[in-house]
């Protein structure tokens, strides 16, 4: 019989967990794979974790990774990944609004061969408008950034096989990553499945503005390397420009003497210095990530795991 592994990102979710759990555990009752539902504790700070520990005790079925401290949703489903045993492995929020409902359908398609199951979202019940606006103005910029492409409205569910899992664990260890990018790009035989959203059973959503802006920005700096030519194109430009500011200035001299312009150095001074630091800008954020692929510092620690045999083989 196959497995499929469940990974469940946890921060904060102490009221939603036994709900989520109780529909899952439903769920996987009844398709005729053998699971596991593996839990990663992203440091939470409320009961998450004695929450789950009591579910580990009574179900071993139900593993758990619990971090040293907080490192983030995609820290937390690369632990998953590194961690899963499964012949499927399913990536899924805790608050329900990946409906567990959708899982048979998605083992049907790994039944069918596909390696990279794509959930994409039909709708969005619980996102604002400005949401809405800034996640589909986020996926155009990438698009055309990019020289891979996005689905629009995909979500951090998805489901992936044990090749693709290897292939993730083992090549795609970036320090400033999008998981979802990766998963989209593999290649293999992929398809996509539809969903409609939940709204969170309790609690509230992780993500501030702030953090999704970050995100975005790192996402375009990892999948592009043009923001970085944008310094040759100011530089044409601006080349251009004080040439033809040249021919102006010797034709009024020829005409009516030595010009005053006063007003046109402060304007072009201010917009060039405005180009150049903003270019300069663009290539320290390079050198950010550069600098903390050079670290390497580790994606995340594990303080204690429960009910998992397996070592991690990476
Ligand atoms: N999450 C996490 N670490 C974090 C933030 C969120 O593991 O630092 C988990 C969270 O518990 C949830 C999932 O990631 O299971 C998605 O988070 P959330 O629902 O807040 O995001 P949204 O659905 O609003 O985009
Ligand atoms: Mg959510």
């Amino acid at each position: 019989m196959k497995t499929v592994t469940i990974v469940v990102s946890v921060y904060n979710e102490e009221e939603a967990l036994p709900e989520f759990y109780r529909v899952t555990k439903e769920v996987l009752e009844q398709v005729d794979w053998e699971y596991e539902l593996l839990f990663v504790n992203d440091g939470s700070r409320d009961g998450s974790l004695a929450v789950l520990q009591h579910l580990a005790e009574n179900d071993d079925r139900v593993k758990l990774i619990s971090f040293s401290r907080n490192f983030g949703h995609e820290a937390a489903m690369i632990a998953g990944l590194d961690y899963s045993s499964g012949d499927m492995v399913i990536c899924m929020d805790a608050d329900l609004q990946h409906p567990p409902q959708c899982i048979p359908e998605i083992l049907q398609a790994a039944e069918a061969g596909y390696d990279v199951v794509n959930m994409v979202r039909t709708k969005n019940s619980s996102a604002g408008f400005l949401k809405r606006i800034t996640s589909a103005g986020f996926y155009k910029v990438i698009n055309a950034l990019a020289d891979v492409s996005f689905e629009e409205n995909a979500s951090d569910f998805f489901a992936v096989s044990r090749k693709a899992v290897e292939v993730l664990k083992h090549s795609y260890r970036e320090k400033v990553r999008f998981l979802r990018g990766y998963v989209q790009n593999l290649g293999f035989k992929r398809i996509n499945l539809e969903y409609e959203a939940g709204v969170r059973v309790a609690g509230k959503s992780k993500y501030s503005m702030k953090k999704l802006f970050t995100f975005a920005v790192n996402t375009i700096l990892c999948f592009s390397n043009l923001p970085l030519k944008l310094g040759i194109y100011a530089g044409i430009f601006s080349g251009a420009l004080g040439f033809l500011v040249m021919i102006y200035t010797i034709w009024t001299w020829t005409q009516v003497g030595t010009p005053d312009g006063y007003a046109t150095i402060v304007v072009l001074l201010c917009f060039m210095f405005a180009m150049l630091f903003l270019i300069v800008g663009i290539i320290g954020e390079y050198i950010a990530i550069l600098f903390s692929e050079l670290k390497d510092r580790p994606i995340y620690i594990v303080d204690f795991t429960t009910n998992i045999v397996q070592k991690r083989d990476r």
